[in-house]
Formats: C-alpha cells, sequence, structure tokens
C-alpha cells in the first residue's frame, strides 16, 4: 500500500493516534485500507437497523477486529427510528450530550487524526455526525487542546474525487491489489449491504475503490454550503410519507440546520468557561451541564 500524503514524513508505524467518527455500520468498508492501516478508535451513532430492525454491528465488529481497529465508547447508541425520531423533536440536548461526550473520549485517548463522514446532504444522520464530530473538535480547540487534524470521505459521492475547496489537502492511501481484492470481498460478504455495495461498483467501478482519500475538514458547523437544497433526503423522505411508511419530513432548515447552530453555541460555550473537558482548559465540565 502505498501513502502519499500522510505527515511529512511520516510513515504508518509513526502514523499518529486516529479515530474514525461514521452514522452508520459500514462506512467503514469505504476506508477499508486506512482501517488497516491506522487502526482507529471507531465510533458509531446508530446501529445501521435503518428500516429492518436488524443491527449491523455484529458485522463492523467483525470487520474491526480482522483491521486491528477497536469500537469506541460511542458505537451502536441508537436505533436509526430513534436517531430520526429525536431529530424531528428537536430533542439537541441529545447532540450536544454526544458531542460532548465525543470530545471527552477524543481527548481521553490522546487521538491527533480523526476522519468521519462527509456531509453530502445525502443521508441526514451522515450530516449529523459530521457536525457532531466538528462540534467536538471545536470544543476541543476553543478548550485549548492540542490540534486535531479532522478528516472526511464520501459515503455517496466518488471515493477519490472531490470539488476542490480553499486549500484543500487530502490524505491518499494507494491500495495494492492484495488489499483491494480484501477490501472488496469485506464489502460484498457484509450482511445487508449487498445493494448498496453493487450499486456503488456499478457507479464507480472497483478500481476506483483502490483510492482512499481523507479530505481536510475547514467549514467547521457550516455545512448548508455543502449541500444542494433541499438535500435528496428531503425528496426521499417525501416519497416514504407519501407512501405512508413516514409520517414526517426530516428537512435540513427545520431540523438540521438549527442543530448546527445549537452544536455552534454549545462548541463556543467552552471560551467563555461554561463549558469544556476537564483536563483541557481545566475548566471542569460533565455530559449534560450545558444544557
Ligand atoms: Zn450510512
Amino acid at each position: 500500500m502505498t501513502v502519499t500524503r500522510w505527515f511529512s514524513e511520516g510513515t504508518l508505524k509513526d502514523s499518529p493516534r486516529a479515530a474514525l467518527v461514521i452514522a452508520h455500520p459500514g462506512h467503514e468498508l469505504r476506508i477499508h485500507g486506512w482501517l488497516a492501516a491506522a487502526r482507529p478508535l471507531v465510533f458509531i451513532l446508530t446501529d445501521g437497523s435503518g428500516h429492518t430492525g436488524r443491527s449491523r454491528l455484529a458485522a463492523t465488529s467483525a470487520i474491526l477486529a480482522s483491521c486491528g481497529a477497536r469500537p469506541g465508547s460511542i458505537y451502536g447508541r441508537m436505533t436509526d427510528a430513534e436517531l430520526y425520531r429525536v431529530l424531528l423533536d428537536g430533542r439537541t440536548e441529545v447532540f450536544t450530550g454526544l458531542a460532548e461526550e465525543l470530545a471527552g473520549a477524543l481527548h481521553q485517548e490522546s487521538v491527533a487524526l480523526v476522519a468521519g463522514d462527509a456531509a453530502e446532504g445525502f443521508n441526514p444522520g451522515h450530516d449529523v455526525t459530521r457536525l457532531l464530530l466538528n462540534a467536538a473538535v471545536a470544543q476541543l480547540r476553543a478548550a485549548g487542546g492540542p490540534p486535531i487534524d479532522n478528516r472526511e470521505f464520501p459515503l455517496h459521492g466518488a471515493p477519490a474525487v472531490r470539488a476542490a475547496r480553499e486549500g484543500d489537502a487530502g490524505i491518499r492511501l494507494q491500495l495494492d491489489a492484495a488489499a483491494l481484492a480484501r477490501k472488496l470481498a469485506a464489502a460484498r460478504s457484509y450482511p445487508g449491504l449487498g445493494p448498496e455495495v453493487e450499486s456503488a461498483l456499478a457507479r464507480f467501478g472497483a478500481g476506483a475503490f483502490a483510492t482512499e482519500c481523507l479530505w481536510e475538514v475547514r467549514y467547521g458547523l457550516a455545512i448548508g454550503d455543502l449541500i444542494a437544497h433541499p438535500p435528496a433526503y428531503e425528496a426521499y423522505g417525501e416519497e416514504r410519507v407519501a407512501a405512508g411508511i413516514y409520517r414526517e419530513v426530516l428537512r435540513y432548515r427545520s431540523h438540521v440546520a438549527p442543530l448546527a447552530v445549537e452544536l455552534r453555541a454549545w462548541a463556543t460555550a467552552a471560551i467563555s468557561g461554561v463549558s469544556g473537558v476537564a483536563g483541557v482548559s481545566g475548566v471542569a465540565g460533565t455530559a449534560g451541564t450545558v444544557r
């Protein structure tokens, strides 16, 4: 495996303590080579049960074990149905609590590099997980903690292509044939993801997945400019409501944007000493004290 850019003169052996923060079990397949190389601590918001009611955590746990990665403290914390419910109900305290917990774990584990879902406007769970991660990183920065290299990778878009953003510096991994074969085998044997895997392979070709890119994240909580409006998940929600499957449509402006505002307020509260991660700035903070 070739790593075009890791750290200045770093090798994989000297790579920083890494974490992966994703919405759903299965996202790790997109960066299977990096997973095996960086062996990150892995945080997953939901159990990936979607509308099937079947958790995907066991399948992901097996992949993590085979790659030498390990589960973090947030690991399938809620079902997808519960995530939609708290988003629709505007229960932002659930998310500030999760962001605080994530910030505490990243700090405690001395994580220096974190990768996570890109905000693509494709799935609200992905976008919300990106907001949680960016809020946690922003809070640690505001509290005076050591810098964390914050990176993203697409779940819906092509694996190694992204519209140029200002000052973008991607970490690029080129998998050799054996590493790509292991990745494709893991994806094809992952229970419940067959249609998604085949659709991605049909859209981009298997060879595209030999390149894994982790793009720099600099936009903080401002994801509104990164996604189409209305985002794809609103049209999908409208279809599901029309079919009688959902009762409400989850919308960016009504549900996701207000959460971003709340998370920004929470993250920056550390500056004024209202909140903080104990041990970063000397300001004691515990989950649930802010809201
Ligand atoms: Zn997903």
